[in-house]
């Protein structure tokens, strides 16, 4: 039997083979992508609330990282596709897509860090237009809008810094939300009551998407049936948890987030969580790296 497996090279990876190296205790580390960092790499801005980054954006945190101790160990493009609790520990499928090779072995412990991923949005109209005004970052994408009228889908923190980021690039912005409040962080809400360039529509849902001359996007829809013509829409609704088929399942909670105890147990035995795929309260920086830091001792002190 194989000991201890840790899945994921975001940031909750990242602390949990930091802590367990400087434990000394021996264990075995997969990432699915070719590059570590995870979710840090959808990070352009200087990051929010963790000074460490020295004002760095997620981006250039992750490029710092690669090659640096943080990674030592980590096998990249190596992918968890299932876990089976068998008796005396649990049977992991590990997939190389490069090699097409699938292997199979028992760990005792396994330690998920598999983050989240951004959820699809599938909406009448969308297929061929993804590219052609409709969009998923205001980031990379949103130079092409300057100046025209846009609407943002989302009610978190990514829709409303993307809304204000088309703002003050000249737009005309709708932030179309489907609550009846938003769910960003209060820095960002302050921001938007402050721009009046952005009005937001709440308790709304965009139906369709229609397009106009040259297939590019030149109308969308909403629910109370309202055509607002946009050149551009940006989707930023929200995140779902990523993880392997597991069996038996495990604890999830509504959102389908792994339920883990204080000490990163699941409900499956010797299956641990740690970072945002445990909680969509664990979505910021600074809670990800304290609770994978606890979630590592925890296991550390279990060895
Ligand atoms: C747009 C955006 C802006 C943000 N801004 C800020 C900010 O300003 N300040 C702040 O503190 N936080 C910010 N965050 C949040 C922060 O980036 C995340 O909370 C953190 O990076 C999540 O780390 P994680 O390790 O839990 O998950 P992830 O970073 O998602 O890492 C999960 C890793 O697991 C890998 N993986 C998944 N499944 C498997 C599998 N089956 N086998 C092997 N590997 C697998 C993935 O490839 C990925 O690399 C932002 C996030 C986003 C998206």
């Amino acid at each position: 039997m194989s000991g201890l497996l840790v899945v994921g090279g975001g940031m909750a990876g990242i602390t949990v083979a930091a802590e367990l190296r400087r434990a000394e205790v021996a264990f075995t580390w997969v990432e699915a992508d070719s590059r570590l960092g995870g979710a840090l790499h959808r990070v352009f801005n200087p990051l929010f609330g963790w000074p460490e980054g020295g004002g760095r954006s997620g981006v250039e945190l992750a490029a710092s990282m690669e090659d640096s101790e943080a990674c030592a160990g980590l096998e990249r493009g190596c992918r968890v596709a299932s876990i089976d609790a068998v008796a005396g520990g649990l049977h992991v499928g590990l997939e190389r897509p490069a090699t097409s090779v699938v292997t199979w072995s028992v760990w005792s412990r396994v330690v998920l860090c598999t983050g989240t991923r951004p959820r699809p949005w599938e909406v009448p109209g969308t297929a061929g237009l993804w590219g052609q005004g409709v969009e998923l970052s205001t980031h990379g994408r949103g130079a092409a809008y300057a100046g025209e009228a846009v609407a943002v889908v989302g009610g978190g923190d990514a829709a409303v810094e993307g809304a204000l980021r088309m703002a003050a690039k000249g737009c005309a912005v709708w932030l179309i939300v489907r609550g009846a409040t938003l769910r960003a962080s209060p820095r960002f809400v302050e921001a938007l009551a402050a721009t009046p360039a952005i009005e937001v529509r709440y308790r709304c849902e965009v139906t369709a998407v229609v397009a106009g001359s040259q297939d590019k996007l030149s109308e969308v829809v909403l629910s109370d049936g309202e055509r607002l013509p946009v050149r551009g829409l940006f989707v930023r609704v929200g995140v779902d948890p990523v993880l392997p088929s597991i069996r038996p399942v495990p604890e999830l909670d509504a959102g389908g987030y792994l339920r883990v105890d204080e000490t990163g147990e699941s409900s499956v035995p010797s299956l641990f969580g740690a970072g945002e795929v445990t909680s969509p309260e664990v979505s910021q920086l600074r809670a990800v790296t304290e609770q994978a830091l606890r979630v590592a001792r925890a296991v550390c002190s279990g060895r």
